[in-house]
């Protein structure tokens, strides 16, 4: 993923509100960052961008070297937001089937289950969303946006309804299916933790007008287990973040993590 420039002005009642100033980011292929920051700050406004829900008002912004407009008509972006939006009608399975279905693409039964197992819900295929957790009607949601087999990835606070300790397994699950296929993702948090554990990079974001404080590279190895979180460096890291996140300001090199 390319980012330069990009602007995003919405005129609203005469005013106009900026919502991002001259943003660049940088997703390598197969890599995870976070976006960070406060309410208000265009975390949203940039992901909707990108997944060609809004035009940025200038600059550039590319999905694995295509324009958002020609990787959402080749189905090579995976979306999934804080409300999982599932219909409550339809089964698990029913769920997953219908963004193949919107886009008129054939649906193989293997590899469903072989999606649904991915993301911890087998048994689960015929239930409704109305008998499953919030935990599980996220999992649903973040299969359903794998379910064409996405370039890239698109998660706006995935997890932030749910309470801390399905969060944390369902970030150990994300990090398996990020890992397993290997898709580039771009996830919204407001959560330290949460974006220092799963991330490459972070950047911090700040609002009036949303812009990038700083990206932060994430060097903690890889697989990422939970002990880290107990790790010296995790909260070298997390202190980092916090200090930018709240002062507003980049850090100097002093404080970057030897
Ligand atoms: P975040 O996701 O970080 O909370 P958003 O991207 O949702 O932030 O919003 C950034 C700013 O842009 C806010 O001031 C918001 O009110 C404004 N904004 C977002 N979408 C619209 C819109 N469609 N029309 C007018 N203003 C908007
Ligand atoms: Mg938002």
């Amino acid at each position: 993923m390319f980012v330069r420039g990009v602007t995003k002005e919405f005129v609203l009642h005469r005013e106009t509100v900026v919502a991002l100033s001259n943003v660049d980011l940088d997703v390598p292929q197969g890599g995870f960052l976070s976006l960070l920051g406060p309410s208000g700050c265009g975390k949203s406004t940039m992901l909707r961008i990108l997944a060609d829900l809004e035009q940025p008002s200038s600059g550039t912004a590319l999905v694995h070297g295509e324009r958002p407009s020609v990787a959402r008509l080749n189905h090579h972006l995976g979306i999934a937001f804080q409300d999982s939006a599932l219909l409550p009608w339809r089964s698990v399975v029913d769920n997953l089937k219908l963004p193949l279905q919107a886009a008129g693409l054939p649906a193989s039964e293997a590899a469903l289950h072989e999606l649904i197992e991915l993301v911890g819900l087998a048994g689960f295929e015929r239930a409704k969303p109305s008998q499953l957790s919030g935990g599980m009607r996220q999992r649903v949601a973040i299969a359903r946006s794998l379910v064409h087999e996405p370039r890239f990835l698109l998660l706006d606070e995935p997890f932030g309804a749910l309470d801390e300790m399905t969060r944390q397994r369902l970030n150990l699950e994300l990090l398996r299916v990020w890992a397993e296929r290997q898709t580039t993702t771009l996830m919204v948090t407001h959560s330290v933790p949460e974006a220092v554990f799963l991330s490459d990079a972070v950047a911090v974001m700040a609002p009036r007008p949303g812009h990038v404080v700083e990206t932060i590279p994430i060097e903690l190895p890889r697989p990422r287990t939970p002990d880290m979180l107990r790790s010296p460096e995790f909260h070298t890291y997390t202190d980092r973040l916090s200090a930018v996140l709240f002062d507003g300001r980049s850090t100097t090199p002093s404080a970057v993590v030897s």
